[in-house]
């Protein structure tokens, strides 16, 4: 609405607000909305400008005055990129976040500086994350590659998309102080946290992505597993670490302290430089649950003892204690209100997947209410987003905890721990640096431990390739019948077209233009389904034509072929992928998951596409 008369709501119906010449619109006359989204994070931004771009009316509340300033999370998987992009954000995260060169590698370290050259001596280092872009696995599986940009930093990217998207809709310093659903709708008592106004807000929806603070435990939802695994301290300072770090290729530095037995992780900051000489850092510290975690001052004087840095100029912006848990909720949902993000789940950082499933959730999530909503599908589609994302969050706890896992083990198995003898770990670092011949077996399995971190570092399976099960009827997808074929180990990502799976990435060429190559998964539209056809195919996009008029649901078809066909696929990545011959289809979702699969071509393929958007849809006809 304008300025003037606010919406109301009559009978369920929204009618919009009057405009009154002269009259101001003021903020909080917003009263009804379709979508109330709870929490300006990660999921709760990207919720919003999902919504937007669906032409879905919504309002974003968040507790804060302002975005995050904890650094938290960094490393952004290219499943989430691919999302940035489509919203239009991949190059401004691109821009501000860590160049290639700087992310190939994770390493370990003796110690930062002390009193012999030892100290800062490289123990191992692995390629992480696709190295840098250049690992032909990551680089093939999407256009878009890992990047990494604090939470800090990519936070307010993203709240300056979702306003200019949905201006007067963001509203930071606004608290959901009570949630009251009802049939048709949740009536949200929102609190303005300057001025303690309190204002009322009626949503058909509510989406709950305040970190599991409030919506979740309002709804009676509980959180499973364990939450109390070890504390972290995470300082954020300015600080020049040039004359002590070595390799500018390594993102994750984990500095193993042979004089305590314990370590500490070190990530560059940015925000200009991001090698050796970056400006900024956060120092990762970590306590068992039965330690009480220092007070501000002991942590700075912790850390400096622990790397050496004694009297070194270090400007701390930020110290931030947080428990890492490693937890689920036991429901996504509560009738109209769906939650998201930290609220449904809270993980070990290991593996960067908290932030990254939060923005995937809404991914997941948004789709679906704008179809609910705009009348193409049946409530029940809102099922199965925790049919299609609890599976995915229950895998990702267990990796983020089994990495801890591998962690320990590289440490146990040079013998380090709480209290164990300075003497002796430097001594065993030296054999293993050594090449003495008995040491061999030492040599064999420290190269052995860290090898083994590519389960978090090269994990591209469980990343990118995480699949939704069909045989679930809950979820949103037709299951063929194919067996599950998982594959053998989580570092490995097969590309494919079977229900479920997110579109394979390939390149495709327009008029066969090279020049006008694009990636797959431009082809789908927001909020619209696609059909690709083989280029034998022509029977499928012209149902998919006839059906999408008949059923009033979005949905697009372009037929893919290697030498003929509506677009044009280089090499053999899509026909390798696509799952089908040339004469089948496949049906994508606007989330780009693959709803549906026809190997060939079918007697009547108008009925097939309508019975699998009925199904997909839950239309009930
Ligand atoms: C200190 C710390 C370090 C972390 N480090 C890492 C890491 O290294 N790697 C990693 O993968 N993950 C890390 N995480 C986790 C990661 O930051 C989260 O997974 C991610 O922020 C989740 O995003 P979200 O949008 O779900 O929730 P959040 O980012 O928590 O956002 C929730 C939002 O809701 C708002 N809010 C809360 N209550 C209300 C209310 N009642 N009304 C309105 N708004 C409300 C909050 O102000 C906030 O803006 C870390 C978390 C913490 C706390």
């Amino acid at each position: 609405m304008t300025g003037g008369l606010p919406d109301v709501d009559v009978l369920g119906v929204n009618v919009p607000g009057v405009d009154v010449p002269g009259v101001e619109r003021r903020e909080d006359d917003v009263r009804e909305v379709d979508v109330l989204v709870v929490g300006g994070g990660g999921a709760g931004l990207t919720a919003s400008m999902l919504l937007s771009r669906l032409g879905i009316d919504s309002l974003l509340v968040s507790a804060r005055p302002d975005t995050s300033t904890v650094p938290k999370a960094h490393v952004l998987n290219q499943r989430t990129m691919e999302i940035l992009r489509e919203l239009g954000l991949a190059e401004q995260v691109y821009a501000a976040g860590t160049p290639a060169a700087n992310m190939s590698h994770t390493g370990w370290y003796a110690g930062l500086r002390g009193e012999h050259d030892d100290y800062g001596r490289e123990i191992a280092r692995i390629e992480c994350w696709g190295a840098g872009a250049t690992d032909p696995a990551w680089v093939a599986a999407s256009p878009c590659r890992t990047t990494n940009l604090p939470q800090i930093r990519l936070e307010p990217l993203l709240r300056r998309r979702a306003e200019e998207l949905a201006p007067g809709r963001v509203r930071f310093g606004r608290e959901v102080t009570a949630l009251d659903p009802d049939e048709d709708g949740v009536t949200a008592t929102v609190r303005d946290v300057a001025t303690d106004e309190v204002t009322r807000v009626r949503a058909r929806y509510v989406l709950g992505c305040d970190g599991g603070r409030f919506v979740g435990p309002d709804r009676g939802v509980t959180m499973e597993g364990v939450s109390n695994l070890f504390r972290s301290v995470s300082v954020h300072a300015t600080t020049d670490l040039t004359r002590w770090l070595r390799d500018d290729e390594v993102l994750i530095r984990w500095i193993w302290l042979p004089h305590i037995g314990t370590s500490c992780a070190i990530v560059p900051m940015g925000p200009q430089r991001w090698g050796t000489d970056s400006e900024e850092w956060v120092f990762h510290l970590s306590f068992p649950m039965d330690v009480p975690v220092p007070d501000d001052e002991a942590v700075v004087a912790e850390l400096r003892r622990a790397l050496g840095l004694d009297r070194h100029p270090m400007q701390v912006h930020r110290i931030n204690r947080w428990l890492v848990e490693g937890v689920v909720a036991d429901r996504f949902a509560d009738g109209r209100v769906l939650l998201l993000g930290d609220a449904v789940r809270r993980l070990p950082p290991t593996g960067g997947l908290g932030l990254n499933s939060a923005i995937q959730d809404a991914h997941n999530l948004v789709w679906k209410v704008a179809a609910v909503l705009q009348g193409q599908a049946g409530p029940g589609l809102l099922d199965s987003y925790e049919a299609e994302r609890k599976p995915v969050t229950v895998q990702f706890v267990q990796h983020a905890v089994a990495n801890i896992v591998t962690h320990l083990r590289g440490m146990e198995a040079a013998g380090f721990g709480p209290g164990s003898d300075p003497d002796r770990n430097w001594a065993t670092l030296r054999r293993m640096w050594g090449d003495d011949p008995a040491d061999e077996d030492l040599r064999r399995r420290m190269r052995r431990a860290f090898a083994d971190q590519s389960g978090e570092f090269d994990a591209l399976g469980i990343e990118y390739g995480y699949e939704v099960d069909p045989a679930d009827p809950a979820t949103a997808l037709v299951d063929d019948g194919s067996p599950a074929d998982p594959p053998p180990d989580p570092r490995i990502h097969r590309p494919g077209t079977r229900p479920g799976a997110l579109l394979p990435h390939a390149w495709v060429d327009p008029d066969g233009d090279v020049t006008a190559r694009l990636p797959v998964m431009d082809l789908v539209r927001p909020g619209r389904f696609l059909l690709i056809a083989g280029e034998d195919g022509q029977a499928w996009a012209e149902a998919a034509a006839k059906v999408a008029g008949e059923l009033g649901v979005g949905l697009d078809a372009v037929r893919i072929g290697h030498l003929d066909g509506d677009l044009l696929a280089p090499g053999t990545a899509w026909l390798d992928r696509r799952g089908t011959g040339p004469g089948g289809a496949v049906l994508v979702r606007p989330d780009r998951v693959v709803a549906w699969c026809a190997t060939g071509p079918a007697d009547d393929p108008e009925a097939e596409v309508t019975a699998a958007l009925d199904a997909v849809l839950r239309r009930d006809r």
